[in-house]
């Protein structure tokens, strides 16, 4: 589909009324209509869809949100995303790994609190070989009841599969944006195809996949996010990771504008939507464009908070963007001010793993 610029209006409002009411009878739309309400910046629209995406979350996966420990063990990175301040080239980053050791004992750590999941994000880094990677999987497995989702990036099928027998339950690889255009454009060393590759693959040998994108990267359409969505049509993904593009200035788009909480909360609901079963984050993003993003993502499809439980030290050195939410917070203060929110804004904290709807029968 060719890209339509952003402010097109090219429905009326009584259109837009048959649109909502296509989200709530049928739960799809098409690539033009999709466009079309993604154009629109009439608040009271978007209140209804919000309201929409609400009501779905509740039916599908109910008021419980699940907590996910994250881990951000190294910074070091072998790629050049134009986003991403941990990208090779960005010499004034101080960079970090943590020793196998180190990681297992703080996923201990994390289960220690009562969290059950523990998600092991780093940035693509050379120096975990498969080997060290099974060895910490198996040892937390051993160690501590916590499921485990890898957020690693790009590899093999066959390493893939040798992650997932190993006993790693998830794993997240965000499709970033579904404009092959626009993701070739911010990814010099890596193809489209190669990314939806990976994602298929994450599927083929039995992980529970999240994907997701950025909202408000710099040239992107309406008509790139339409196809965000129907990408997530596609795939029904088990989980869905979305957030604003926020820019660094070490890296060549640090000029450009951040993202919205409106366009964020829009791809939210819209992914809820559309992909009725999937656990959404209210990304650390979200939160940290808009002091309430995070509780204004809960109350538009979001059912999933990640407390950041990385070590103080190596925190603050983990600069995918700046000014990054709680980063002066050691993990238990997060976790004990994430809980209250949730509370706060009407919720339950979720106590079982939070695993994806389709594999809940036989993983309990
Ligand atoms: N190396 C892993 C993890 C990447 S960091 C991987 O490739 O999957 C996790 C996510 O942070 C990325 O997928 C990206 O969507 C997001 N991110 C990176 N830089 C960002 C920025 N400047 N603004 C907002 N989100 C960003």
């Amino acid at each position: 589909m060719k890209p339509i610029p952003y402010k097109e209006d090219r429905y009326l409002m009584s259109d837009l009324a048959y649109v909502i009411d296509k989200l709530k009878t049928r739960q799809t739309l098409t690539g033009t209509e999709l466009v079309s309400l993604i154009s629109s910046t009439d608040e009271s629209i978007w209140q209804k869809v919000y309201a929409v995406a609400d009501q779905i979350r509740q039916e599908y996966v109910g008021d419980d949100v699940h907590l996910r420990g994250l881990l951000e063990f190294s910074n070091i990175c072998k790629r050049n995303c134009s986003y991403c301040g941990l990208r090779k080239n960005n010499r004034d980053q101080i960079r970090y790994r943590m020793q196998p050791s180190d990681i297992i004992e703080q996923a201990q750590r994390i289960a220690s609190y009562g969290i059950k999941t523990v998600v092991l994000q780093s940035g693509e880094d050379a120096f975990y070989s498969l080997d060290m990677l099974t060895h910490i999987i198996r040892s937390i497995k051993q160690t501590a009841d916590i499921a485990i989702t890898l957020s690693i990036g790009e590899r093999t099928k066959d390493d893939y599969r040798t992650l997932r027998e190993a006993g790693a339950d998830r794993y997240l690889l965000r499709h970033e944006t579904a404009s092959k255009e626009l993701y070739e454009k911010l990814h010099p060393d890596s193809k489209y195809e190669e990314r939806i590759r990976c994602i298929e693959d994450l599927f083929d040998v039995g992980f529970q996949v999240g994907i997701g994108s950025m909202v408000g990267l710099p040239g992107q359409t309406a008509g790139d996010l339409a196809e965000d969505i129907l990408l997530i049509q596609k795939y029904q993904p088990d989980m869905i990771g979305i957030g604003p593009f926020i820019p660094h200035q070490d890296t060549p788009i640090g000029q450009a504008d951040s993202g919205t909480i409106e366009d964020t909360l829009k791809i939210v609901s819209l992914a809820r939507i559309v992909c009725p079963t999937a656990h959404i984050p209210a990304t650390t993003a979200t939160g940290t464009i808009d002091y309430y993003g995070r509780e204004k993502a809960l109350h538009a499809g979001a059912n999933v908070v990640m407390p950041n439980f990385t070590p103080q030290s190596y925190r603050v050195h983990y600069n995918i963007y700046p000014n990054k939410r709680c980063i002066d917070e050691e993990g238990h203060k997060c976790n004990f001010c994430i809980r209250a929110m949730i509370v706060r804004e009407g919720r339950t904290v979720g106590t079982g793993y939070g695993h994806a709807i389709r594999f809940k029968h036989n993983t309990g």
